[in-house]
């Protein structure tokens, strides 16, 4: 089952306390297993810090590059933050960082999305979040050859209708954002207007967080 709202006040502790206990009652009285993941807009995990931004450093590819110590910064400390659905309805639910709204930090930072760069980058951050499963392609490609299509090199179409899309692991999955961000950190149009604000290279720091922490 999903369960779907959009909270109109503060998503607050006290706020949302009332709703996560009517809802642990409801599922105790009907006997049925209460749902183990949340996806959230904000608040993920517990509270972390980054850096302050100095001026033109977000122009150095080195102070955009994931070390050793940045991720043992990211996931090292008590990492589960305090919400009402865990301290009100499921003890062991798993709260996840809902991918449209990462993203969506992302491409906010851009300049505007009526510049010539920001659908290139929107592409490359979509791709760089998901995969296709590779079991699922393959089955696709068995099909192909059982229907004689040769190659057996399956459509986009079909790879969209037919197999899972995942996001990687994400020891993987920094790599992959980290690379688009290489590609376009001092990307510019034709009149050198920059596609990024300087302020992504922090909101990039923010995020690595979460997609370290595996939100
Ligand atoms: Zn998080």
């Amino acid at each position: 089952m999903i369960v779907s709202w959009v909270m109109l006040q503060s998503e607050s502790d006290m706020s949302l306390q009332l709703m996560h206990e009517g809802l642990a009652t409801r599922y105790n009285n009907g006997g049925v297993e209460k749902v183990r993941f949340q996806w959230v807009d904000r608040d993920c995990c517990a509270a972390s810090v980054v850096g302050e931004t100095r001026a033109e450093e977000h122009l150095s590819w080195e102070s955009w590059k994931t070390t050793d110590a940045i991720v043992a910064e990211a996931t090292t400390r008590h990492l589960v933050n305090s919400c009402a659905s865990r301290s009100h309805y499921n003890s062991n639910i798993t709260i996840k960082l809902d991918l449209s709204h990462c993203m969506r930090r992302f491409l906010c930072e851009c300049v505007s999305e009526h510049h010539p760069l920001y659908s290139s980058v929107a592409q490359f951050l979509s791709a760089a979040f998901s995969v296709v499963d590779q079991e699922d392609l393959q089955s696709l490609k068995d099909a192909y050859r059982f229907c004689e299509i040769h190659p057996p090199n399956p459509t986009k179409q079909h790879i969209c209708q037919h197999c899972r899309i995942r996001i990687p692991h994400p020891q993987e999955l920094i790599k992959r954002v980290e690379g688009v961000f290489q590609h376009f950190h001092l990307a510019s149009d034709p009149n050198v207007l920059p596609l990024f604000k300087p302020s992504m290279r922090k909101v990039w720091w923010i995020q690595r967080v979460h997609i370290l922490r595996g939100c």
